[in-house]
């Protein structure tokens, strides 16, 4: 039975949607309502939007230090509560204990971080080339921003999009996937505690799309940050791009762990099984394709093999579970369909590759981990995102070979490569097509003071996190101040001037 129910926050006020309609927040462990969520209409869109815009003026202009303020108290909050907000986490999608705490430690962490950039925000002073004239540059907010954001990452991503918009002077419209709005109530509670100022921080929770292209196309929301689906993310930015609004998309991945006949091959194993089957597949830097050097291709697929037989599927709360389940019934269904597919194309189900369908499981949207061996590079398990629990095998008998297969997909995001040969690191360094690349480590970790993001359709040039974030959220303004009293014409006046 529902315990919690979770309402939008507009204007400083938690509130019910126009609409007085509700939907269910429900554990894919085990089908349990944990809590039903207010369905927004596109009136509460634009009540949300209103807020934020007028809260603007005032939030930029309230000195960035003191904006810091408010996130370092919002980090401590958050660190006070890590633990349960973890277990909220686990409920609402699934994922086990240890990565949930993992999710909001990076919250925390990436809060932290931009906090400090309200005493940073680097500009440049830079000589101009005529006498008795200055020449700066710096940040400008770019107003309204919408933070469209998915539930894989339910506490993270949102801290990577709100933390860096609002240390910047920006205020937000936050919607966020429907498989996890408790998460999105906590952060916003948490940044109300720390004396968030009304309007800075709105909540609209409900069907991206129904509201969706409103959000999208309301003339008062200046920068659409969106986390999702390939689809969803071209649909945003067709739209957007007509408007010419500003857009930051960071999509799908089909990334690869290239194991090459020098490797240590145990610790390739330890990385592969972490980024293949880690919150049960469903991350955006999941290992979905293991590249493997004909030289150690069949020890590896025995020992992942039987690696991928013994985790154990069960609800994330519970000790002794290795991986959790997918998110929802749709989610399962996607992650089944992909098998005939294979086995159509030539490939063969080494292990798991099978929906549970007895005892506790049965209850719940679970998929046995999948290693799929004979896989070929164009097969489609190779080429489309799953995200599920399920990697595929694709054996190459050179550097080469490897860098090729690698490289031929329409995603960029994480690439590794397993080698003790500097060379053959360096030079997979160089030319790996993606926007995140691990020597002798798996897909997945990626660490907030670097940017994160993808190359090719992961994304739009984009980057999250580190100091790449704060050319998302900003643009700069350059300025240029002559205090000599008189015209002086750049490029003209300078031209060939003489020495003092
Ligand atoms: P979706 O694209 O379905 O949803 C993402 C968000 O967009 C949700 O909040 C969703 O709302 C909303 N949305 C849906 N339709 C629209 C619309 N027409 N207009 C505006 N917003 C809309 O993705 P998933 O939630 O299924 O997330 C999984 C995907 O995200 C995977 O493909 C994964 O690779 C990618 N991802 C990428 C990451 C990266 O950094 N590159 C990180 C994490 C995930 P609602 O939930 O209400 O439908």
């Amino acid at each position: 039975m529902a315990t919690t129910h979770l309402k939008n926050y507009i204007d400083g006020r938690w509130v019910d949607s126009s609409s007085g309609d509700a939907f269910e927040d429900t554990d894919p462990a085990n089908g349990d309502i944990i809590a039903t969520a207010t369905k927004s209409t596109t009136a509460d869109v634009d009540k949300a939007v209103e807020s934020a815009r007028r809260a603007y003026d005032s939030w930029r202009l309230f000195p960035a230090p003191k904006r810091g303020e408010i996130l370092y108290r919002a980090g401590a909050i958050m660190l006070d509560r890590k633990d349960d907000l973890a277990r909220e986490m686990t409920l609402e999608m699934g994922k086990v204990l240890a990565e949930s705490k993992g999710d909001v430690q990076e919250g925390i962490d990436m809060t932290y971080y931009i906090a400090g950039e309200g005493r940073r925000q680097f500009g440049d002073v830079v000589p101009a080339e005529l006498p008795s004239k200055w020449a700066m540059s710096m940040r400008n907010p770019h107003g309204v921003i919408a933070a469209i954001t998915p539930w894989n990452f339910p506490f993270a991503i949102p801290t990577w999009k709100i933390m860096p918009a609002l240390i910047l002077g920006n205020t937000v419209v936050f919607k966020p996937a429907s498989y996890t709005p408790m998460l999105a109530v906590r952060l916003v509670e948490i940044l109300e505690e720390a004396g968030l100022p009304k309007g800075v921080l709105n909540l609209v929770l409900g069907p991206g799309g129904a509201l969706g292209d409103h959000l999208v196309q309301h003339p008062s929301v200046d920068l659409i940050s969106f986390t999702g689906s390939s689809d969803t993310g071209a649909h945003i930015s067709e739209i957007a791009g007509r408007l010419l609004k500003r857009v930051s998309a960071e999509l799908g991945g089909k990334n690869a762990i290239v194991v090459l006949d020098d490797a240590d091959v145990d610790l390739a194993l330890d990385g592969i099984v972490w980024s293949a089957f880690g919150t049960s597949g469903q991350r955006c830097t999941a290992a979905s394709r293991v590249i493997a050097h004909h030289g150690v291709a069949n020890d590896l697929i025995d020992k992942l093999v039987g690696r991928a037989k013994k985790l154990r599927l069960g609800h994330g709360l519970e000790s002794t579970t290795d991986v959790g389940p997918v998110v929802s019934k749709a989610a399962q269904d996607k992650v089944a369909s992909y098998m005939p597919i294979a086995e159509k194309e030539g490939a063969t189900i080494a292990a798991g590759g099978r929906v549970p369908t007895e005892g506790a499981l049965a209850k719940g949207f679970f998929h046995e981990p999948t290693v799929l061996v004979d896989v070929k590079p164009n097969m489609r398990v190779a080429q489309e995102e799953i995200f599920g629990p399920v990697t595929s095998v694709i054996e190459v008998k050179s550097v080469d070979e490897a860098v090729k297969v690698l490289n031929n997909t329409k995603y960029g995001l994480s690439s590794s490569v397993y080698t003790r040969n500097i060379n053959s690191a360096f030079r997979f360094m160089r030319d790996a097509e993606t926007g995140i690349v691990y020597v002798n480590a798996g897909t997945i970790g990626a660490e907030i003071q670097l940017p994160f993001g993808g190359m090719k359709s992961t994304g739009n040039g984009h980057r999250e996190a580190g100091r790449a974030a704060l050319d998302v959220y900003s643009e700069w303004k350059s300025i240029y101040v002559d205090y000599s009293g008189k015209l002086q014409r750049a490029q003209m006046d300078a031209d060939g001037g003489k020495a003092p």
